[in-house]
């Protein structure tokens, strides 16, 4: 299956047929397996054994989506969750220890945040942040205590991208690991292990799902991580259900297809909003306005289907569009075939402090619009008119 293409993986890679013949994989609800033997347990309890035990463990479910995600990103081996976040603190807390250090980019999800500064203090665990592209001002924070690199790219919400070949070889330089939250761009557009990165996470929730339904989350990198992941997920239970695994490898089949019409449908509606006489700024990876375009050329297939657009005037005038859109819903949710808007300061970032949200571009009239699958002239025309009022 390696030297196949993206999409044929993504179609292909799926479990091996039973003795049914089915032709699309089968679910497994089942919470334990079966030994034949006393000793078949005993030899299965192994650690290095990848016998099906418990589904808390692995199941032939969250296998091939592992699995999937495994090839489409270039990664040795991985471990799925629950959600997202629970990929994150899972491969937080199996990696770090009382003492140590991490450097992340600023701009990251709002709970990966909350972790970062409400709880890793409990834990004497600390943090610093960079806000940028150079290699001298990343390497200032890194301490003999830092353990990894953090970073997403594209940022959530501001869409800032940062260089990940460059992150990368600061983190070998210093001999830390680079760990990626690849959650925006999808393997489809960026794999970061290409770049240098040892680990990568995603919400599965966002593209991966794409139709806003389950929730998941996967860590797929080296081996010897994963490893100790795995080992610290099966026993404090953070896995994903086999239910939400058998969905989700049933989406990847079609994650190339519905990326390449969300970034046709993102880049049209940015080209058509950008110098909107109602708005600031239009942002988004592929215009050649955007600051961090060639890093974007460099590293992505395409921009992506998260746009961002600032409402002259702030959050009054922000308000009032959000509440103008007709067909196009208000939620915290994006990546889904449904175009979404959100509104960062008053919602999905509200816990941070005004002068943090300015610091990672989050300004009071920023809305984020996740552009969907529908006819991209319907969408355009939704927001037209939103503005208009
Ligand atoms: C949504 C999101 C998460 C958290 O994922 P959940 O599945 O909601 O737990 C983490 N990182 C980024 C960039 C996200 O957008």
């Amino acid at each position: 299956m390696e030297n196949k293409q993206f999409e044929t993986k993504a179609i292909r890679a799926q479990l091996e047929r039973t003795d049914y013949n089915e032709h699309s994989a089968p679910l497994f609800l089942t919470s334990s397996f079966v030994f034949d033997s006393a000793e078949d347990m005993r030899a299965a309890f192994n650690e290095e054994s990848d016998d099906f035990i418990y589904s808390r463990y692995v199941n032939p479910n969250t296998n091939e989506f592992i699995n999937k995600i495994c090839l489409l990103e270039g990664a040795e081996s991985g471990f799925a969750t629950a959600s997202g976040m629970s990929a994150i603190y899972t491969t937080f807390m199996a990696l770090l220890k009382s003492g140590d250090h991490v450097v992340s980019c600023s701009s990251v999800f709002g709970a990966t945040h909350a972790i970062f500064t409400k709880y890793f203090p409990k834990w004497n665990i600390s943090h610093s942040y960079f806000n940028t592209n150079s290699v001298t001002d990343i390497e200032k924070l890194i301490k003999p205590a830092t353990k990894f690199i953090y970073l997403e790219t594209p940022t959530n919400p501001a869409i800032e991208l940062i260089d990940l070949e460059l992150v990368a070889s600061v983190a070998k330089k210093y001999h830390i690991l680079l760990i990626v939250d690849n959650c925006f761009a999808t393997p489809y557009l960026q794999q970061p292990i290409k770049f240098g990165a040892d680990l990568v996470i995603h919400s599965a929730t966002k593209y991966m799902d794409g139709q806003g339904r389950v929730l998941g989350g996967v860590v797929v990198g080296k081996t010897e991580l994963i490893h100790d992941i795995y080992l610290f997920g099966r026993l404090t239970g953070p896995s994903m259900s086999p239910f939400n695994a058998w969905v989700l490898s049933k989406s990847l089949e079609t994650l190339a297809l519905r990326m390449d019409r969300h970034c046709d449908n993102a880049l049209y509606v940015a080209q058509q909003l950008e110098g909107h006489s109602k708005l600031e700024n239009v942002s988004y990876p592929f215009l050649p306005s955007h600051p961090y375009h060639a890093i974007a050329k460099k590293q992505m297939k395409a921009g992506g289907g998260i746009i961002t657009v600032s409402v002259k005037g702030g959050y009054e005038p922000a308000k009032k569009f959000l509440d103008s859109l007709k067909m196009i819903k208000i939620s915290p949710n994006l990546g889904d075939a449904r175009s979404i808007v959100t509104h960062p300061a008053s919602s999905t970032h509200c816990k941070l402090s005004e002068t943090e949200r300015l610091n990672v571009g989050i300004t009071p009239g920023l809305i984020r619009v996740s552009i969907g699958l529908e006819n991209k002239e319907d969408i355009l025309k939704d927001l037209l008119q939103a503005l208009e009022n």
